[in-house]
């Protein structure tokens, strides 16, 4: 398909199917170029909808669909297409252009994965602002791409995964048929890549399943280990799905729920006390060590400081001790260990009647799930990388309105849905 015209067209602008460049319309004033095509003659017309051959042509109109730029020049590429009748869907239909972005048409493939690619970079604001591309336009471009790409993604062989909940959406984005449920995404990362590999809708079991279902039996019996919150529907889909994997509580919730009921102790605590007297001061936070060491360690000023806590406000002494109690649970080197501790957490909750703590560890201490941790020493699931990537793209994009969207972007910016992974892994 060689040009018609004397001038030098590079190989780059030879790429347009079904036609050849027959001119360049260079502007040095608004540094813009359109390059002129013209269709083959043994151009085959097809139906955008069907795929079948179209027949006698009708109509015709002048596109003018923006290509990727050239030495900061804004390039378009400017030509005719047909109008032919479709015999199949019994109507007139615009022939299909292969090169064309098909959810954008005034824009080439090929400058649509440029922007998709960006975006995997920078936020889709600042591509538009760059590329002066309207935004809800790079926004759609984005999301095909995206769609394109999760057609060819196969989820790699994982045997250490851990489930968590992400907070999507706001209560206000609930729709009627909606639960709270529905706010959250369940995101799926590999323990070992710490890349997230999959992303569903809501937090139900059923979105846990749909994990298990697309990955097949048999990678689900591949799978040891899944770490998860406490949360019933994802523990159920496991049993159901994977028949080899043990579940462990994950300690980043587990210190969250623990958190929440001190919180409640703490509340409680601090109606009762004066925050301008003697206590405020010794309960200051730079004393934090005193409450870590321990006592047989304490020199005697720090066991007087102790002492005079203890004298003034018993309880809220004892509610510092057994947090930090709680915390060094996780560095313990074996269950054995795990236990007394446990064990002390929940004497001392008790002798001060803590009740929302007593409760708490009453919830998990016969749980193997919580002491599977010591066997298997998985950390935290979405870790603050994956968690900071998500808040941002929530931020870049005044939160997203289009769950699927969304889910894939997760899957671009913290997982393999992206040039970085793709494109190696189809190479090799
Ligand atoms: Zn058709």
């Amino acid at each position: 398909m060689e040009a018609k015209a004397s001038i030098y067209i590079p190989h780059a602008f030879r790429s347009f199917q079904g036609f050849s460049v027959i001119d360049i319309k260079e502007s040095s004033a608004s540094k813009t170029m359109e390059i002129i095509l013209e269709k083959i003659p043994e151009k085959i017309h097809l139906c955008p909808c069907c795929g079948g051959r179209l027949g006698a042509q009708g109509d015709r109109y002048w596109v003018k669909a923006r290509h990727l730029r050239c030495f900061g020049w804004t390039v378009t590429v400017g030509f005719w297409r047909e109008k032919r009748r479709c015999e199949a869907c019994r109507t007139t239909r615009s022939e299909l252009i292969e090169w064309l972005c098909p959810t954008s048409p005034h824009m080439t493939l090929e400058l649509a994965w440029w922007i998709n690619r960006m975006s995997e970079v920078t936020s889709v604001m600042a591509v538009s602002r760059l590329e002066a591309v309207d935004k809800m336009t790079c926004y759609a471009v984005d999301h095909y791409i995206l769609k394109r790409m999760l057609q060819g993604y196969e989820i790699p062989k994982v045997t250490r995964i851990s489930v968590d909940e992400v907070y999507a959406r706001s209560p206000k984005q609930q729709e009627k048929h909606e639960t709270r449920d529905d706010l959250f995404m369940t995101v799926i990362v590999d323990q070992r890549t710490r890349k997230v590999i999959w992303v569903s809708q809501s937090r139900r079991k059923e979105a846990l399943d749909m994990f298990f279902e697309i990955l097949g039996p048999e990678a689900c019996k591949q799978i040891e280990v899944v770490a998860t919150d406490q949360h019933e529907g994802y523990a159920t889909s496991v049993k159901e799905h994977c028949s080899n994997a043990i579940v462990v509580w994950d300690r980043f919730h587990l210190v969250q729920r623990f958190n929440e009921a001190l919180n409640e102790e703490r509340k409680d605590e601090l109606e009762r006390i004066d925050p301008e007297g003697a206590m405020g001061d010794l309960m200051n936070g730079k004393y934090r060590y005193i409450y870590l060491t321990k006592a047989e360690n304490r020199s005697k000023t720090d066991q007087r400081h102790i002492d005079q806590v203890m004298k003034l406000n018993e309880r809220m002494s004892k509610l510092e001790l057994i947090k930090e109690n709680f915390h060094r649970i996780f560095d313990t080197a074996d269950t054995q260990m795990a236990q007394i501790r446990l064990g002390e957490c929940y004497q001392w909750a008790m002798q001060i009647g803590a009740n929302y703590i007593v409760d708490w560890i009453r919830s998990i201490m016969n749980e193997d799930r919580f002491w599977n941790f010591w066997t298997y020493r998985v950390t935290t699931g979405v870790s603050e990388g994956i968690n900071r990537a998500i808040k941002g793209l929530k931020w870049q994009a005044y939160g997203y309105k289009n769950m699927t969207y969304f889910a894939l972007k997760i899957m671009q910016k913290c997982g393999y849905l992206n040039h970085r992974f793709f494109f190696t892994k189809l190479a090799t």
